[in-house]
């Protein structure tokens, strides 16, 4: 039991989480930054720590300084956020080892989601679709190799166990380049992420990016929260989301929906988490888990009028889920546009203060930001600023009212990517609903020749 909850994070979702704690009546500790000292949810917080100079590695991501913290302020619970140590088995073992709760799985599932070899092997058991290829590490004999990608059929991906952010991975067309890649990808992996182990799958040319979000209790209880579509994505950054992912057959959906409910209940999962998909053809391949809270939670949260962050709060403090499948309902269209801090054309951030900050609003728009008025972004992190949300009975109708609410943003001091945005809500091929992942990268190429 928790009645105060220490906030691992900065930006938006620390803002996010404390006000998901006071709606539940808890009290907060906000930490920061040096960098952050004068960000306003730090005022807003019952308690506020500095944990640290601006750098990730000597605040967000200072394991000793975040416990420190909590044993000063008497907070018993520590919610991580996204990014920084939410991921991180050994933080969540830390924390539960110093008595305190971690607002999140147990260390054992992130863990073994953390690795995607045994993250596909587990799912694989549990009855998700999977990418075709072994649930195995990659075999040592070449001869073995060549056999297991011949099987599977070119092109394949390489892969590392332990990457993440869109790297460690190569893409290869044929059988004389596989050795080779193998190879490179393996020093990568070694150098980028310590740990060496690849694996190979089949390479799927034109999917989405289709996820489903669970929600579960700690007695057994899982629910799915619906499809969102993420397909929209630069560089694997995704840009703009929707809920629910557009023209998916509801049975097909359902019969995988329900096979993630499963597999959270049969590996003993606990709090909220996302399955990632691949999508082609009208069947869906997992490609990961996140285990923990994502940036796009708000375009469900519209959808089915589940606070996710208040759940996940909740189901750390030992409740039992509330909801059962049948309670769930998927109502209207909802689009998330992630406002970042960046050079519409070049992409490269753009810190620096705000001299002027005017938000959307009215019906079905929702803002989740920390920025206001006279605001400086420091140049130290994410340069998300603000997800700027929209809700609509029909997708048709959550469109027109992202247009309009991007019509009324005014950001002045710093640019941003809302130009870019208003753009992509004017392109006929995004508008017609279900592209695929390559399509904004096709899309930002025909915009940049003349
Ligand atoms: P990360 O953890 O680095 O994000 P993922 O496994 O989620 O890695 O893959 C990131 C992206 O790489 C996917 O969104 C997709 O664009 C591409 N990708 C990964 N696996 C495949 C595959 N088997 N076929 C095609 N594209 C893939």
């Amino acid at each position: 039991m928790f009645d105060t909850v220490l906030i691992a994070n900065r930006g938006e979702i620390a803002l996010r989480i404390l006000r998901a704690c006071q709606g539940l009546g808890l009290k907060t500790v906000a930490v920061y930054s040096e960098a952050d000292r004068d960000a306003g949810y730090v005022q807003l917080a019952d308690q506020a720590i500095c944990i640290g100079p601006a750098a990730p590695g000597q605040s967000y991501l200072n394991q000793a300084a975040l416990l420190f913290a909590a044993e000063l302020s008497g907070a018993q619970a520590i919610h991580p956020g996204y990014g920084f140590l939410s991921e991180n088995a050994a933080f969540a073992e830390r924390v539960e080892q110093a008595g305190l709760t971690f607002i999140g799985p147990s260390a054992a599932c992130i863990r073994t989601m953390g690795d995607k070899v045994s993250a596909k092997r587990a799912m694989r058991e549990a009855g998700v679709p999977c990418v075709p290829g072994p649930d195995t590490s990659m075999a040592q004999d070449p001869a073995t190799i060549l056999a297991i990608a011949r099987q599977i059929g070119y092109p394949v991906i390489v892969k590392a166990a332990g990457g993440g952010g869109g790297r460690g991975m190569r893409v290869v067309e044929q059988e004389d380049q596989l050795l080779a890649a193998i190879g490179l990808t393996r020093e990568e992996a070694r150098r980028a992420f310590g740990n060496p182990e690849l694996y190979i799958e089949k390479f799927l040319g034109e999917p989405r990016h289709v996820e489903i979000q669970v929600l579960c209790d700690a007695y057994g209880h899982a629910v799915w929260l619906g499809a969102r579509d993420c397909s929209m994505q630069r560089r694997h950054q995704k840009v703009l989301e929707e809920a629910p992912a557009p023209g998916i057959d509801p049975a097909e959906l359902g019969r995988v929906g329900e096979r993630c409910a499963a597999a959270c209940r049969q590996i003993g999962y606990q709090g909220v988490g996302t399955f990632e998909f691949l999508y082609e053809h009208g069947e869906f391949y997992f490609i990961e888990m996140n285990t923990r809270l994502q940036v796009e939670h708000p375009v469900t949260e519209m959808t089915t009028g589940i606070d996710i962050v208040q759940q996940q709060i909740r189901m750390a403090l030992g409740e039992r889920l509330g909801l059962t499948q049948a309670d769930i309902c998927v109502q209207g269209h909802a689009l998330e546009c992630r406002i970042n801090a960046e050079d519409p054309h070049s992409f490269m951030p753009t810190p620096g203060l705000v001299s002027r900050w005017e938000v959307p609003g009215g019906y079905g728009v929702r803002v989740d930001s920390h920025v206001s008025h006279g605001y400086r972004v420091p140049p130290y992190y994410d340069s998300m600023v603000a997800k700027v949300i929209t809700h609509g009975a029909t997708r048709a109708e959550a469109l027109a009212r992202m247009r309009l609410a991007l019509s009324e943003m005014r950001v002045e001091g710093i640019s941003t990517n809302i130009a870019l945005h208003r753009e992509i809500l004017q392109d006929p091929g995004f508008n017609a609903g279900g592209v695929d992942i390559h399509h904004l990268e096709r899309w930002l190429q025909l915009r940049s020749t003349p």
